[in-house]
């Protein structure tokens, strides 16, 4: 569902984030992605969501290649793909339940089944006594939550989380990266970055990716 061949990625600064990038992920797949702040992760995931182009190579995004001049098809394309951005991006003065509701408002689904929906992803993250709570009387680990649970809502073929366990001790980690993974399955492939290099020993399965200088590094875990 991703394919990468030699992708690098220029920024318009001259700063080389990426650099000669060969990847491919399959359905189903689960996929770490671990290095320093700076090496290029964010990047990376910011190419699978045809956020920013390559600027050598291609890449295929669910066949969709990422290049200019296909942002309408692009946009269509983030329809299938659940991102859990670091900062949330959730919005005060909404509950939760409509936070949601706002991540798969473009699904055209009649109201009734778009509440139901979004009250079944809460319920799959384990906020569903916080479903009418407004976003800024969230804790910070629910309102994490409620991000995980609008990526879920629109049944993704692509998961992509960056840093979900940054701010988070050692059990919290493990545990967002336990739901995370949790949502992986035949048809969707769970992609997730960490800087949290000491988690590694924690992870069972999966392929981890270690991006260094714009870089990468496949190992399979497990
Ligand atoms: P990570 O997520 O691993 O911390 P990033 O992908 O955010 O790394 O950044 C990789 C490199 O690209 C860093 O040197 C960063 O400063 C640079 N970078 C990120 N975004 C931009 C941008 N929009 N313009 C210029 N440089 C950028
Ligand atoms: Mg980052």
């Amino acid at each position: 569902m991703i394919e990468a061949k030699n992708v690098s990625l220029k920024y318009s600064d001259g700063t080389i984030a990426l650099n000669d990038i060969n990847l491919q992920v399959e359905p189903g797949e689960l996929i770490y992605i671990t290095g320093p702040s700076g090496s290029g992760k964010t990047s990376l995931l910011k190419l699978f969501m045809g956020v920013e182009y390559p600027t050598s190579g291609s890449l295929a995004v669910l066949k969709q290649p990422i290049i200019r001049g296909q942002a309408s098809k692009i946009r269509k394309l983030r329809r299938s793909i659940g991102p859990v951005f670091q900062e949330f991006r959730l919005i005060k003065g909404r509950t939760a339940v409509e936070n949601v509701m706002l991540g798969i408002r473009f699904l055209n689904i009649p109201q009734k089944q778009m509440k139901e929906d979004a009250i079944n992803a809460l319920v799959k993250v384990g906020l569903k006594h916080k479903i009418s709570t407004l976003a800024e009387n969230l804790s910070w680990g629910e309102c994490q939550r409620v991000a995980i649970a609008r990526a879920i809502a629109r049944q993704p073929l692509l998961i992509l989380a960056d840093e979900p366990t940054g701010n988070l001790d050692k059990d919290n980690a493990l545990n967002i990266l336990e739901l995370l993974t949790s949502f992986k399955d035949k048809n969707t492939a769970v992609i997730i970055t960490t800087h949290a290099t000491h988690l590694i020993e924690s992870f069972k399965e999966g392929k981890l990716i270690c991006v260094s200088n714009g870089s990468i590094r496949q190992e399979r875990l497990g």
